[in-house]
């Protein structure tokens, strides 16, 4: 059993739907860094049909996939959010916000994405804001290389910003980017969708409850859905 860590750690994502690769980096970040990781599904987009699963759905197959795993919680605040205000996007910079104001300046805060998102970041909204309320902990990607060919934009705010330990985290409240030490996990969400699509094997790519979830609802049977 860990014993409580003062630091807190999201793990933002569509989940849609979760799958392996998912559970994989979030053990693997529990264990690594000592702390629950709190799964944060996201919300629908407005003024559009959900893709595939829609946010209830996608956040009952987490809460499916992380039953009975210790340290792994499912946090719902996107879907909150957007129940009370379902004409307005919802950004990754209010989410911080908002868990900034909940837990104060000085707690240790870490979003915990994959290298792919990582590159994206320059897109997220005010994402230079981003590292004034949280660390990073990334997790290696298949096809997502850390180094080398990072835009120039991130890589000039990633400069000086690496962290050698999990340990070195808990010395500031945000600001740091950590890189997990945790084997390629080649799942995604996409593949699974295509292959539930493509009537090919899949169900070895999730858990089993949410196979069987994703066959009672008949959910991504066709490509549009993905
Ligand atoms: P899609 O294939 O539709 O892009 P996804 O599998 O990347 O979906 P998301 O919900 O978009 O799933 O991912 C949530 C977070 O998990 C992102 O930060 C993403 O980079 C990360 N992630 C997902 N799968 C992996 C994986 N296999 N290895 C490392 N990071 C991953």
């Amino acid at each position: 059993m860990r014993g409580p860590s003062p630091l807190q750690i999201f793990y933002g994502g569509t989940f849609d739907p979760i799958h392996d690769g998912h559970l994989a980096i979030a053990c693997a970040a529990r264990d690594e860094l000592g702390a629950d990781i709190r799964l944060m599904p996201a919300a629908d987009p407005p003024h559009r049909p959900a893709p595939g699963a829609d946010a209830g759905q996608r956040a009952e197959m987490v809460a499916l996939a992380i039953a009975g795993i210790d340290g792994l919680v499912l946090d719902r605040r996107e879907l909150q959010r957007a129940d009370a205000q379902p004409q307005m996007p919802s950004y990754s910079i209010d989410t911080l916000r908002q868990i900034r104001h909940e837990v104060g300046p000085r707690v240790p805060i870490a979003l915990l994405i994959g290298a792919d998102s990582l590159i994206g970041l320059p897109d997220w909204r005010e994402w230079r804001a981003l590292f004034d309320l949280t660390h990073f902990v990334v997790a290696p990607r298949p096809g997502s290389p850390l180094d080398g060919e990072l835009r120039p934009p991130l890589q000039q705010q990633l400069d000086g910003r690496w962290l050698g330990s999990p340990t070195a985290l808990l010395a500031s409240a945000a600001g740091g980017v950590y890189r997990l030490h945790q084997p390629l996990q080649p799942e995604s969400a996409s593949e699974v969708r295509r292959r539930i699509a493509a009537g090919q094997g899949w169900e070895q790519l999730l858990p089993a409850a949410v196979a069987a979830y994703i066959r009672q609802h008949r959910l991504y049977l066709t490509s549009a859905q993905s």
